[in-house]
């Protein structure tokens, strides 16, 4: 068995067709006709151009307009006078085209990947691409034609290209393994969009494998098969009829209420980190954004945002959901996400110091700008402020006295924007369980991050191995904040959501219809899923599991249980 990778979910079995990489190297030599030579650069890009719109066309049709953008993408690069503009120069000194345009590509290349942002490794990893198709173009290579592999294939290849991938079909390719990629490589994209289940970074796989061999690819869990004996085999195929049943169990949910077995209105929200994930949220069918994580903004940039750049991203998420509702939360960061331009003070604990609310409460300034932007997108749907790390009452009335300040100031300005606009309470730390029946007088809606909740309910370091036995949503202690959240919150008549990572938990979810949350904030991807879990449930048979569960008192019975009682 092979470990790599899990890009693309599902179980793909087939004939291995191997994609080896040809010989590109040439001899670079000096050319004397510099115009000829120019004229055989500028060939070969265009019909590198020509193809790339061509496949792109196909793609858009086939796939989906993102993944087309991805090929439009490398043919813009191209076309960047910082690209073939330089390439021209070199040429024009007497450098041959293939020299040219590996000295300008590695020389970008070279810059991108030493990034620590994944979107420009993954520019690095575009540019190799693009310089791999023009040098075949000029060196007369032919490529394999992926189009024509036959049904029930595994590709097995070294990196698996935006370029190769958009050749595939998706009939005839049963799975990709790759001994390069991430999950948010290129070709990952891509492999999901294609529904292939797809392992990648699975080193030395292409010489460990012979054409023809056959291959399990688990893209679910990342694991690869080589000419597997009958009972992995077998596994297998009932893996891979579960998963199939599954899926179109779960496309069933698409457009639809997210409703309890009895019937019962609940909410499927999403989480997203920056506006264009709203599009996801809305592809997922995502019934709202229940958490829009502001620090983006601020992580990704070299200033201060301003208040039309904020405003511009929150009108963005605001307007691409429609007039579903998108809560923002305001920045939640400290000193332990350090933003070089603000200039934090290191701290002895800073997950207990100078930090989200508290850090805004005392800079005002920025705050106020951040504030005004939310208020001012609200115009163009329906926006919710939230606000992060509450531990008391006096936090939340000092963002709404903000917020009323801004409205007047907006007023007086002739701005348009919500008059009812919500100020909501994240509940995420021990003080705010414990106040939480304060709280729900104070704010119009409560959000339970239990990411955090569980770590302050727990006293645990998150990042400290010998306690992260403890790091459990499920413990009592953390089961018990959870329900206390959700009783005040409806005893006060506000909307109650929740917005950590337990919300998608299967186990958790009948716990939470039983205590009665609202709305359940997800990774876009788990929408359906989270959905079709919900309509599993019945109040009496959640109420059920959750009185015996909550009687007890340590988290491994509660697992077994909960692990014996889910419908799944
Ligand atoms: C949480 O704490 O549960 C939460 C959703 O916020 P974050 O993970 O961004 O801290
Ligand atoms: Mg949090």
């Amino acid at each position: 068995m092979y470990k790599g990778i899990a890009a693309s979910r599902g179980i793909g079995i087939g004939s291995i067709c191997r994609i080896i990489e040809q010989d590109l190297s040439f001899e670079a030599k000096l050319v004397e006709d510099t115009e000829a030579e120019k004229a055989r650069f500028r060939k070969a890009i265009d019909e590198f151009i020509e193809e790339t719109f061509a496949m792109a066309d196909d793609v858009r049709e086939n796939i989906g307009p993102q993944e087309a953008d991805i090929l439009m993408g490398h043919a813009v690069m191209i076309q960047d006078p910082a690209m073939s503009g330089e390439m021209v120069n070199m040429i024009e000194t007497g450098q041959c085209a293939e020299a040219a345009l590996t000295a300008v590509c590695d020389m970008f290349h070279g810059m991108f990947s030493g990034l620590e942002d994944e979107m420009m490794r993954q520019r690095a990893a575009d540019i190799m691409d693009v310089k791999v198709c023009i040098l075949k173009k000029l060196l007369g290579i032919e490529d394999i034609d992926i189009s024509k592999v036959p049904q029930g294939t595994v590709l097995v290849c070294k990196d698996l290209t935006p370029s190769m991938t958009s050749q595939i079909v998706k009939e005839n390719v049963a799975g990709i393994i790759t001994e390069v990629g991430g999950p948010t490589s290129h070709s990952a994209i891509l492999a999901r969009a294609l529904e292939i289940p797809a392992v990648l970074s699975v080193p030395g796989i292409v010489d460990a494998v012979s054409d023809k061999d056959t291959a399990v690819v688990d893209g679910t869990d990342g694991e690869v098969f080589v000419n597997p004996d009958g009972d992995v085999l077998s596994k297998f195929i009932i893996k891979r009829e579960e998963f199939i049943k599954k899926k179109e169990e779960l496309k069933k949910f698409m457009g639809r209420e997210t409703l309890t077995a009895d019937g019962d209105k609940l909410e499927v929200y999403c989480n997203i980190g920056t506006p264009k994930d709203a599009k996801k949220a809305m592809e997922c069918d995502g019934e709202g954004v229940g958490l829009f994580r502001s620090e983006f903004l601020f992580m990704d940039n070299t200033h201060l945002p301003t208040e039309d750049e904020q405003f511009e991203a929150y009108k963005e998420a605001v307007e691409t959901m429609e007039g579903k509702t998108v809560i923002i939360r305001t920045l939640d960061i400290g000193s332990d996400k350090d933003i070089p331009y603000m200039d934090f003070e290191k701290e002895e604990n800073p997950f207990l110091g100078f930090r989200a609310v508290r850090y805004c409460l005392a800079n005002q300034d920025m705050y106020k700008t951040q504030l005004r932007a939310i208020v001012r997108a609200s115009a163009f749907g329906s926006a919710k402020i939230m606000v992060p790390l509450v531990t008391t009452v006096d936090e939340v009335r000092s963002v709404k006295k903000l917020v009323g300040e801004i409205k007047d100031e907006l007023r007086r300005e002739g701005a348009d924007f919500d008059e009812n606009i919500e100020v909501g309470c994240m509940m995420e730390t021990a003080a705010s369980t414990m106040i939480a029946d304060l709280l729900a007088k104070e704010a119009d809606f409560f959000s339970i991050g239990t990411n955090d909740l569980t770590g302050y309910t727990m006293a645990v370091d998150r990042g400290n191995a010998k306690v992260a036995y403890l790091y459990s949503a499920f413990q009592p202690a953390v089961l018990r904040s959870i329900r206390n959240i959700i009783e005040c919150g409806r005893k006060e008549g506000i909307p109650v959501g929740m917005c950590g990572e337990a919300a998608a938990d299967p186990l958790m979810i009948p716990l939470l219809m039983s205590f009665g949350l609202d709305e359940y904030s997800v990774n876009p991807v788990l929408v359906l899923t989270s959905r079709c879990i919900i309509s599993k449930w019945s109040k009496a048979e959640a109420d059920a599991l959750a009185e015996k569960v909550m009687a007890m008192d340590n988290i491994e019975e509660i697992m077994a249980t909960l692990k014996a009682a889910a419908k799944e």
